[in-house]
């Protein structure tokens, strides 16, 4: 396994061929002094830019036209003199200077619906697509090699913007007729962009490690897609995960992402920006405090930690944005022992739609929905894709929308057969014809015709604000308890909000006092059945009482939780294992999060809406966690400070640890 280091800086150098001087500011002791400061032990630099121009001499490619020296050279040796490693970045997917001399190179995208076809704007800004299945990805793999002919010596290969989408220039419909495809069908096009990047994915991984097969190989795309595993054996030593809170991805992307990536046997990066926003935000800037909880976050779910920054075009890094750097890498270095080596302990598998379909959305409304339960109620999970093993888990989730194939089904009867526990919404857990796969205690009578309809919860799971009927935003099924535990009663409305003879206010029309006889959900045995798309009306409308209505149903079918904390729900919590040092490490970690910023447009220029962000990090005060580890714990310290904590045990055998504040983020290491 490849292992990384802690302190990562992504320095993004896209840079213009309008612009002059490019690298002229360069300084060596000035650059190691700034990387210094900053606590910085790695950097990706970059030897081809999304403009497809090189920063260093080349005869594959062309260097920068402004450039006039070696300047990856110069920055690769300032980096590997004070022992900092060197990733090196090579744009693969989009390339501008090269569509100028090839434009049949260039990605001709399709609407799905009119087939018409078009190609970027030539007189716009931004950058261009490439085809992977043309002769450009020859010219990319000759890139790499000489890249890595080069610089044996570097620590990693980045290839970026790796996807390739719906495509019909000459050399995809070349490639469609040759595989039998018909480039007038969408899954057809579908599938020669799944060629295409099988194609890409070989080659230059071969590129990559043709001199050295060790050599670390990533490929970027912005989301780790679930349920790929042969992909990433075959073509990845390790995984940066890009995910820019403020920069489209938000606070609750990462953590997800690294739920799933940590059951694989890869190490990983988090990555995140320095930016305001995103990439290419030249002088914009994050609060340090929200750069200090985002790599605090990223320790706390397992990752190594990435900043993406970009370079001036001068070459002389900013001294703003490594200060910013320098405080949260500071803390990152005192805490790097216990967060090394570590296993996530989880009891709850939540299997996602996204590593059933292998879908590279990556906002799938129940899985997220579902997550953001998970994360804010502090259940210690894993989320999974199908070669996990469930046997692990005490219970398995199955959002709203997961196809059961029969496979899937005898692998759920074999873990349910062992005692484990499973819980289904919406469409998960039905068959084609709508008929319930696995014995709930009910029986299905197809969705509902109303939209919206109404659940009146059952004590057991009902938000302690609200007893009256509480509305559900998308349909649900209808079913009708036999002998299972009903969850609560299901309340029609009048009548659907359609014409203008039928609406009543503002928004729906109201419910009818009388129950439906449907059921809001079923339990029996082991297995809770919510009629809902619970989880996708979590994730599309934010309800309060919705989250805590999910919340208690997870508690109610989990059982015994291993897990229970007074922390607010959001904070966040985290159980990981260091079996070579014999420790678990509780990880809590606490920052509000707030949405600033909106939508405006003044002369022109348009507002990126609204934005969530960190400015404040409040201390916690009075926290309590009470968690049962699998070891026995034998002594804990509060950590980096190496203060002893004083604990005891409730009747549940679990460890109870109270601490009196704390700031951000704290590791509670528990011995073993
Ligand atoms: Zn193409």
């Amino acid at each position: 396994m490849h292992h990384l280091r802690f302190r990562q800086v992504h320095l993004d150098f896209h840079t213009s061929p309008a612009i002059p001087g490019i690298g002229l500011a360069f300084d060596k002791d000035e650059w190691q002094n700034t990387l210094k400061a900053g606590h910085v032990n790695s950097i990706t630099l970059f030897a081809k830019c999304h403009h497809g121009w090189h920063y260093h001499f080349t005869e594959k490619g062309r260097l920068h036209p402004k450039l006039g020296f070696d300047l990856l050279r110069a920055q690769f040796d300032a980096c590997k003199e004070i022992d900092v490693n060197v990733p090196i970045y090579i744009s693969a997917g989009l390339d501008c200077m090269i569509l100028d001399e090839h434009p049949e190179w260039q990605c001709v995208f399709v609407d799905p619906n009119t087939l018409n076809t078009s190609v970027a704007s030539p007189l716009k800004p931004g950058f261009h697509r490439v085809c992977f299945n043309s002769p450009y990805t020859d010219y990319l793999c000759e890139q790499i090699k000489e890249t890595v002919h080069l610089f044996p010596n570097c620590d990693g290969i980045f290839l970026d913007i790796i996807s390739q989408p719906e495509c019909c220039c000459p050399h995809c419909l070349k490639v469609m007729r040759e595989n039998g495809l018909n480039p007038n069908i969408q899954k057809d096009r579908q599938r020669c962009s799944e060629l295409a990047l099988e194609r890409y994915y070989q080659m230059t991984t071969a590129a990559a490690t043709f001199e050295n097969p060790d050599m670390p190989v990533f490929h970027n795309s912005g989301h780790v897609t679930p349920g790929r595993r042969s992909q990433l054996k075959n073509y990845f030593t390790h995984l940066e995960l890009e995910s820019l809170p403020t920069g489209g991805w938000g606070y609750d992307h990462f953590p997800l992402s690294a739920k799933y990536v940590k059951t694989l046997d890869l190490d990983f990066l988090g990555m995140t920006g320095k930016f305001h926003t995103t990439w290419g935000e030249f002088g914009g800037y994050k609060h340090p405090n929200a750069l200090r909880y985002e790599c605090a976050a990223m320790m706390a779910f397992g990752a190594k930690c990435s900043v993406g920054d970009q370079l001036h075009p001068s070459g002389k890094l900013d001294e703003s944005t490594y200060d910013l750097i320098g405080q949260a890498y500071a803390e990152v270095e005192q805490k790097e022992p216990w967060c090394d080596n570590v296993d996530n302990v989880a009891e709850i598998g939540l299997l996602t739609a996204a590593a059933i379909n292998a879908s590279s959305s990556r906002d799938i409304p129940g899985d997220i929905g579902a997550g953001r339960i998970l994360l804010e109620g502090h259940f210690l999970f894993d989320v999974i894709d199908l070669d996990a093993d469930f046997k692990k888990y005490k219970l398995l989730i199955l959002p709203d929308d997961i196809h059961i194939d029969n496979k899937l089904k005898k692998r759920l009867d074999t873990y349910l057969g062992r005692g484990g526990h499973l819980l289904l919404s919406g469409r998960s857990g039905l068959d084609d014809d709508g008929k319930f796969l696995f014995d709930v205690g009910a029986e299905c009578k197809g969705l509902s015709p109303f939209r919206p309809d109404y659940v009146r919860l059952d004590e057991s799971i009902r938000p302690d604000s609200v007893k009256s009927p509480m509305v559900m935003y998308l349909p649900g099924y209808r079913i009708k308890v036999k002998d299972g535990k009903s969850l609560g009663d299901v309340h029609d409305t009048y009548f659907n909000r359609t014409d203008y003879q039928h609406f009543c206010s503002h928004q729906h029309t109201p419910y009818r006092l009388e129950a439906s006889g449907f059921a809001a959900g079923v339990m029996k045995g082991g297995i809770m059945y919510l009629a809902h798309p619970v989880f996708s009306i979590y994730r599309g409308w934010g309800c309060v009482p919705v989250a805590e209505y999910l919340r208690k149903a997870v508690r109610l079918i989990l059982g015994e939780s291993s897990i229970e904390t007074n922390m607010p729900s959001t904070a966040r919590l985290n159980l990981m294992n260091q079996p070579e040092n014999k420790r678990y490490v509780l990880h809590l970690l606490y920052a509000n999060t707030v949405a600033r910023g909106g939508n405006i447009n003044v002369n022109g220029v348009t507002s990126r809406g609204m934005i969530e962000v960190i400015e404040d990090l409040n201390p916690l005060v009075d926290v309590q966690v009470a968690v049962k580890t699998p070891k026995e714990v034998k002594s804990i310290t509060l950590e980096p400070q190496g203060t002893p904590l004083p604990f005891e045990k409730d009747e549940q055998g679990r460890v109870v640890i109270k601490i009196d504040r704390f700031t951000c983020h704290q590791m509670v290491v528990m011995n073993y």
